[in-house]
């Protein structure tokens, strides 16, 4: 089983010729509310993917929060560690004009209530192959769950945290992380390093596995004491690169906990993402198991 635990959003998204100036009004064309929020997104890919996965964070009393778990619950996340709590859910306010170019508030809601997991959640973390974490909650709640996963003992699970969006990371934080997994900008934020390769020695320097993403070039693996692995992305007719990162992310959990070794795991989280450029959306974007499996034998 893989738990994931983090942030869930409603993406509401207005389409329109061109976002208003500030005290402008203008007519848009379309509105979608979309479910969203890297943790939630990267548990519908694992689950997905072929995993077990539950999902531990919270939603509001409000009239989104139920949205948001029914979006889970249909992918196949188990939800029994969803809370609700009082106020509004996460929302992300997104502005999307036809030139392509975007501009969002994000407003954490639910998930800014979440202080670390509870009695029972540490419970569902002990007893996973992963825990998936990434930076949309507050950081102390983030440490909280980091800890609890190494506090397991020799069966404990793979703690792999996605360093989104780019925040300095406390070192008991990295401690607790077996395996990172950044965008080249996430990398070059925290490490200073712009060369990914470089970027790449300097995560190793505290974590024991990195993975930098590099959009369309594909992705750097590396661990320590060994060379770094370039894994080209494979070429598709990318419409909407949404959500690619949580899609390859929870792929590649799935692939980990399934004892594949380093590179075939990279491959299977390139072809799920290379799956969910080619479709509009985040989490309605990411590709089944079978589609993968049918993408990597042709
Ligand atoms: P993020 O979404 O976090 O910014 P990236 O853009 O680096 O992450 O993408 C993550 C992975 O998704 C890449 O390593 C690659 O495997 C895949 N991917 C992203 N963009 C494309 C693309 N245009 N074509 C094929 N695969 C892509």
């Amino acid at each position: 089983m893989i738990s994931v635990f983090g942030s869930a959003n409603m993406d509401l998204v207005a389409y329109t010729g061109r976002a208003p100036a500030l005290g402008e009004t203008v007519t848009g064309h379309a509105f979608r509310t979309i479910p969203g929020g890297k943790g939630a997104n990267q548990a519908v890919a694992a689950a997905r993917a072929g995993a077990r996965t539950a999902f531990i964070g919270a939603v509001g009393d409000d009239a989104l929060g139920p949205q948001i778990r029914a979006a889970l619950a249909d992918a196949g996340v188990d939800v029994s560690r969803l809370r609700t709590v009082p106020g509004p859910s996460g929302i992300a306010h997104i502005v999307v004009e036809d030139s392509g170019g975007n501009s969002i508030i994000v407003i954490p809601g639910a998930n800014g209530t979440v202080t670390g997991p509870a009695e029972d959640d540490v419970a569902v973390i002990r007893r996973s192959a992963a825990l998936l974490l990434q930076l949309e909650l507050p950081m102390d709640a983030v440490v909280a769950a980091a800890r609890a996963a190494r506090a397991s003992g020799r069966e404990r699970p793979a703690v792999v945290l996605t360093p989104a969006p780019a925040r300095e990371l406390p070192a008991e934080l990295l401690q607790a992380v077996d395996l990172i997994v950044p965008n080249e900008h996430e990398a070059a934020a925290i490490t200073g390093e712009t060369d990914p390769e470089k970027a790449l020695a300097a995560l190793l320097a505290t974590v024991p596995e990195a993975v930098v993403t590099l959009g369309g070039e594909g992705a750097l693996y590396g661990s320590r004491g060994s060379a770094p692995v370039h894994v080209p992305a494979f070429k598709v007719e990318a419409t909407d690169t949404t959500a690619a990162g949580d899609t390859f992310a929870g792929a590649l959990a799935v692939a980990r906990t399934e004892g594949m070794p380093p590179e075939r795991a990279l491959r299977f989280a390139s072809a799920a993402a290379a799956l969910s450029v080619q479709r509009e959306g985040a989490s309605t974007s990411m590709p089944t198991r079978s589609e993968i499996d049918a993408f990597l034998t042709v």
